[in-house]
Parts: C-alpha cells; structure tokens; sequence
C-alpha cells in the first residue's frame, strides 16, 4: 500500500497531512497527487468524501510554493466550488493543509456582506476559492484580477451544471491565461461534463475513483417498505432504538425537512434542517451544532447536503427516496467516510416503488429489505415488471389502493416475490437504460458476493 512520502510531497505539506491525522493517501489521492505535481491536467471522477479535496489542495499549495511571487501577493491558484458550504470547507482544508507554509488563501460566496472579502483580496492571496456568483461580481466589481493564475480546479462539475453555472463558468475560462495547469472533479460523468472537461484540459490523466464502488463496498445499506403515514414513527423508532448521535434525514422538499425537523422536536429528538431557504447564517449554525454533536440529527434537502463533510456519521436515512439515483449514492456517501463504516436506511412508500427500481439499477444490485418492523407495508414493494421512475398512478400516487394490513400473511407472499419481481424488472428495463460496463461488473461483484 502507497504512503504519502511516496507521492513527492514536501516535508512541509507531509507534516501537516500528518498533524491530520492521515497515514494512508486515499484512491484518489494517490492517482492524482503525482501527475498534478508533474505539472499535468487531470480530470477525476470522485464525490465527496473520497478525500478529493486534499487531491488537489496538497499539489496545488506545493507548486505555488516553489516560487515567490517578486512584487505583491496576487491569485495564483483559483477553487471554483457550486455551494456555499462547499467552497468553506474546501478553505478550511486549505488551512489545514497550509499551516507550515507561506500562504494566504480566502474563501467568497454570496448571502453575506462583501466587505471582509474585498479586504481580504486587497491585501493580497495566492489561492481563491469561490462560488461563480459571487467571483463574477467583484471581478465585475475590478476587486478580482485572474490575469495571472496558474492553477485552476472546477470542483463538482456536474453540479455546477446541474446548478445553471455553465455560462459563469464559460466568462471565468476566458479570464484566464492560456498558460495554466487545470483541475476537474466531478461526481459522474455525463456527456455535458466531458464536453466541458476537453475544452479546456489539456492532455488530461484520468483518475475514477466512482461512486457506485463506494456504495458497493464500504455502506451496509437496507431498505423498509412503509406507508407514507407510518415514516415518521418509523424514523423516531429507529433513532431511539439505535441511539443516533450523528444521523443525516433527506427529505424531498424544503417544507418536509422543517416539519420531519419539527415533529421530531416533539419527540424529544434533537433535530436541525439545512436547506436553500435558510439564511447562511442559520446553515452555518445548524452545520456547526450538527459537527459537535449539540445536535444529533440533521435534515437535509439535496442540494444543501452536497459538499457536508462531516466526519463520523453513522446513519444515513433516505426518508423520501430520492427521483434521481444518482442522488442516493450521493446522499448515502455521507456515512463511511474514510474508511469508516456507516449504515444507509431507505424508506419506501407507495409511491416510491419505482425510484427504488432505478436506483437498484444504477447500484447494480437489489438492496437487502428490512421487514423485522411494524410499519412494514407490502403494498410498496416494487410489482414484477415495473418500470423505473414515477408510478403512473395517478392523482392516488400517496394513497394505497389496497392498504394490507396483515403482515404475516404479506411477508410470505413478499418473499416468494421479491426477486423475482425485483429482477425481472431489471431485464424488461435493459433496454430503456444502457448499462455501462463498470454496472455490470458491480452487479457481477455484488452478486458473487451474496453467495
Ligand atoms: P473530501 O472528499 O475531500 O471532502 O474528504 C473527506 C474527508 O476525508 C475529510 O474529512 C478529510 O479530512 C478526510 N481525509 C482526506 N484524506 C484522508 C486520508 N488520506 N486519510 C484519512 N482521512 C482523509
């Protein structure tokens, strides 16, 4: 196994990795940290959580030490991040990362003043790291010159897109000089992300360290059929029962988190929401409270969540189940972060029977069901040769047509069915989505596994 001395990183920066804690680089680490020192572009396929963040921030603080810039500090290297929370915790790394170096580096983004930002760049920086919005307007503004960077890192391209950044992202490429080394992350690959990715990487070494692999290995996952009705007691039950210190909720809307917030306040359990209404300053707040532990369950929509890097969560319930698979492996990779281990709830109702087909499908493997409880409710278990996506059910999408209500008598029937329904609407969908070769091999791998 590699160690970070073998990577070519300086005493200075192998002390602070050290102080971190770390001892191991991670996958991603390891494929990255020497080409990017070698002077190379890389492109790099890998979320949150798999230590991406020190992939870059460790080359990147090692090449703009090499050199002294002769007259005032001026941006050398700029972070191009699509969330607030996102870019701050890229900064914090960086001051992690830096503590023995002669660096200064700031974080900007929009929702607070711009004052201390503007002083800051006035003063002088060598690393950047901003949201779009917010660098376009104080460049616009004249406080912001990228005439001279070296370096530049898109992280989380595919939610920058997702986000509507493109065009932004299009006016800061142009602002930069030919003469650069460039950086890109992102947690999938879709076609727009690679179009972007070779307009402007230059013979760029590939690194996937993709998600599916981390779903696969490190996060016991399970999912429980229940009534829309019932996924309240459900959650309490479980956070009771297995005394969830460090759990995060995805809920589908904004409105769900703060009332599931709100009733799980009235049953005694300690519970904040982060989502795009609340001000910075309450996501600030409820981020910090949530890292110390003062509060023991977070509830999050999917695009606050992206970019929480939170160490140690335990659980990760998908109380809705989200209508993009993607976002389920996003979403659960907020637990076995670095090794650790992590479990994965998903909550299944009725109308949700076809997003669990399609997140099967992405996953490559079907998610073991947890029936032991007393919401279970057959009525949301996926119907042999189901199609992924919304249930075409009408206006009664919430309302089971047939509530069973006897479960013993279901669960046999349940598991006589399940793989069979499970499975075969896999392969009646083979030809609605292409499966690419590092699903199959999961799917392969998953089910060596099971036997
Ligand atoms: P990231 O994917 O960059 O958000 O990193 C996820 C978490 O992993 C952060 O809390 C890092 O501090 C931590 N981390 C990064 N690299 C390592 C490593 N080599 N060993 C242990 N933890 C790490």
């Amino acid at each position: 196994m590699q160690d970070f001395q073998s990577l070519g990183l300086s005493k200075k920066l192998l002390l602070a990795v050290e102080q971190e804690g770390y001892t191991t680089p991670t996958p991603v680490q390891a494929q990255a940290i020497p080409p990017l020192l070698d002077g190379r572009d890389v492109l790099g396929v890998a979320q949150t959580g798999t230590g991406k963040t020190a992939a870059f921030a460790l080359p990147v603080l090692q090449i703009i030490s090499r050199s002294k810039p002769q007259s005032k500090r001026h941006i050398r290297a700029l972070v191009l991040s699509p969330t607030r929370e996102l870019a701050a915790q890229i900064d914090e790394r960086f001051s992690a990362y830096s503590g023995h170096l002669d660096i200064r580096h700031k974080v900007i983004f929009g929702g607070v003043k711009q004052n201390p930002q503007v002083r800051a760049l006035q003063k002088g920086i060598d690393v950047l790291v901003a949201t779009p919005g917010r660098l376009l307007d104080l460049i616009g503004q004249g406080y912001i010159d990228l005439g001279r960077v070296e370096f530049f890192v898109l992280d989380e391209a595919d939610q920058m897109l997702d986000m509507g950044f493109i065009r932004d992202i299009k006016k800061v490429l142009k602002l930069l000089p030919r003469q650069r080394q460039n950086l890109l992350f992102s947690a999938t690959m879709p076609k727009s992300i690679a179009e972007l990715a070779a307009s402007f990487l230059h013979n760029a070494v590939k690194v996937d360290v993709s998600p599916e692999e981390i779903t696969v290995e490190r996060i016991a996952q399970k999912v429980m059929f229940v009534r829309k009705a019932d996924k309240r007691r459900l959650i309490v039950k479980i956070i009771k029962q297995e005394r969830v210190n460090k759990g995060i909720v995805f809920t589908r809307t904004k409105h769900g988190a703060n009332r599931l917030v709100k009733q799980l306040d009235q049953s005694g359990i300690n519970a904040a929401a982060i989502h795009g209404n609340k001000s910075q300053g309450a996501r600030t707040k409820a981020l910090a409270n949530f890292k110390t532990g003062h509060t023991s369950i977070l509830v999050a929509t999917d695009i606050a969540s992206r970019g929480i890097d939170v160490n140690d969560i335990t659980h990760v319930f998908n109380y809705d189940l989200p209508n993009e698979p993607e976002s389920y492996v996003h979403r659960i990779g907020r637990t076995a972060r670095a090794g650790k281990s992590g479990i994965a709830y998903g909550f299944c109702d009725e109308s949700e029977s076809g997003y669990l087909i399609g997140i099967q499908q992405l996953i490559g493997f079907e998610i073991d069901v947890d029936e032991s409880h007393e919401f279970h409710f057959v009525g949301a278990i996926p119907k042999p040769g189901q199609k992924p996506g919304k249930m075409k059910t009408g206006k009664s999408g919430n309302k089971p047509k047939r509530p069973n209500r006897n479960n013993n008598k279901s669960r046999s029937k349940q598991s006589q069915n399940k793989p069979k329904s499970q499975s075969q609407s896999q392969g009646n969908n083979n030809s609605n989505r292409q499966q690419s070769p590092r699903r199959r091999r999961n799917r392969n791998r998953s089910q060596g596994n099971q036997n």
